[in-house]
């Protein structure tokens, strides 16, 4: 981050660039004066105008797209980001001509020549930087190669901080903007074809079910139970990466959000009850083969069963930056231990797994560890399921 002043005056591109014309169209709606300008750089009107409803309750995405390369993204009339597609792209073959906006800066550009020609704040994750607010975010072929010329793909302006709002640009994501299902007559969501279309989606490996959070074939007997106020399933989308927030609550309307993963894991929600207090009789027979949660130690152990068996997740460091966890399945003696030594004896058993190094082939927990089989991917999120409840994401959403 280099030296500047709070009052502006050393930030050159208030001047020397058009871009204060594409910041103060930010947040304006179409009819304003700011947003009728920057179309008129633009070059328009919009060759192509693209409108549709995404979430529940849903807002209108409208993208104008210019034959400049230039384009403007409205949530329910107003411009919430501005994009400027340097590579070429369907609307504008040529692309975008950066020389005339930020002298000094093609297509060719790189991070480091993006970061020279601004002279701007970077802003907090990722590679954008801060404008008066307003973040300015590149984008480079296949998310790399920002070091490399040729591979700056668009410039895209917004009001709202990446940390915290999905890009503007992914309302239309091919891989997951078409999964709400809307009622033929009502408009608002149909819950069941929904659903139906989300577990397609997360079956055909599309988008991720989030074990952390309601199953989603749990959704709708937990909702019918009214046991919880709000029950809530998280998938995540492989290609844009938002996280869809997928909620039915005991006293309104279901929703259906997008977040980015920072805002999602901080959503609220109640411990999950018992399957027997909701669950029909091939839920509850379900239940009986999968792992339960039995103990834990916050940030050292969790203890799960499953049809008898007692596993362990211990976390374990490899050096001072970097953790990790193994799980192990407790032999006879250890089971037995278990049994008279209680939590106490599984936190020595842990730090024992800790100190021998699990990671590497001298522990004798290193080939115990499933973690590192084949079912791993299985077994973690048998494990996720089990310990929902009782995490420290779980106590912090129960407390939203
Ligand atoms: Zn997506």
């Amino acid at each position: 981050m280099g030296q500047r002043s709070d009052d502006g005056v050393n930030e050159p591109w208030r001047t020397s660039t058009r871009l204060p014309l594409i910041l103060d169209a930010l947040l304006g709606s179409e009819e304003e004066p700011a947003v009728r300008q920057l179309i008129d750089a633009f070059g328009g009107p919009a060759a192509r105008a693209k409108d549709q409803l995404v979430g529940e309750p849903a807002y209108r995405s409208r993208r104008l797209q210019f034959a400049s390369g230039g384009q403007m993204i409205m949530h329910d009339g107003v411009t919430v980001a501005v994009v400027l597609h340097a590579a070429p792209t369907g609307f504008a073959p040529g692309g975008f001509h950066l020389p005339s906006w930020i002298p000094g800066l093609d297509k060719d550009a790189t991070l480091s020549d993006l970061k020279g020609a601004l002279d701007a704040p970077r802003a907090p994750g990722g590679m954008g930087f801060v404008l008066d607010g307003a973040y300015v975010e590149p984008r480079f072929k296949n998310n790399r190669g920002w070091n490399e010329p040729g591979n700056l793909l668009s410039l895209s302006f917004r009001a709202e901080a990446p940390q915290h709002a999905c890009r503007p640009e992914d309302d239309d994501c091919p891989t997951c903007s078409d999964l709400l299902v809307r009622g033929a007559h009502t408009g608002g969501m149909d819950v069941e074809q929904t659903i139906a279309a989300l577990s397609s989606a997360a079956a055909a490996g599309l988008i991720t079910e989030s074990p952390s959070w309601v199953p989603l074939a749990d959704l709708q007997q937990l909702h019918a139970s009214q046991l919880m106020e709000r029950v809530e399933s998280q998938l995540s989308c492989s290609a844009c990466l938002r996280i869809i927030c997928l909620t039915l609550y005991r006293e309104s309307s279901p929703t259906f959000e997008y977040a980015v993963l920072n805002e999602a894991r901080q959503r609220p929600l109640e411990a999950i009850p018992p399957v027997e207090q909701w669950g029909d009789h091939l839920r509850i027979a379900k239940d009986r083969d999968a792992m339960h949660y039995v103990d834990h130690q916050p940030g050292s152990w969790f203890l799960v069963e499953q049809q008898g068996s007692l596993f362990l997740e211990a976390r374990y460091c490899i050096n001072t930056m970097v953790d990790s966890t193994a799980l192990l399945r407790l032999d006879q003696a250890e089971t037995d231990a278990y049994r008279t030594g209680g939590h106490n004896y599984v936190s020595d058993l842990a730090k024992r797994i800790d100190k021998s190094g699990p990671h590497t082939e001298e522990s004798p927990y290193f080939r115990r560890d499933l973690y590192r089989g084949p079912d791993r991917a299985m077994l973690s999120s048998s494990f996720a399921a089990a310990i929902v409840n009782h995490t420290w994401a779980a106590e912090q959403r129960r407390r939203s």
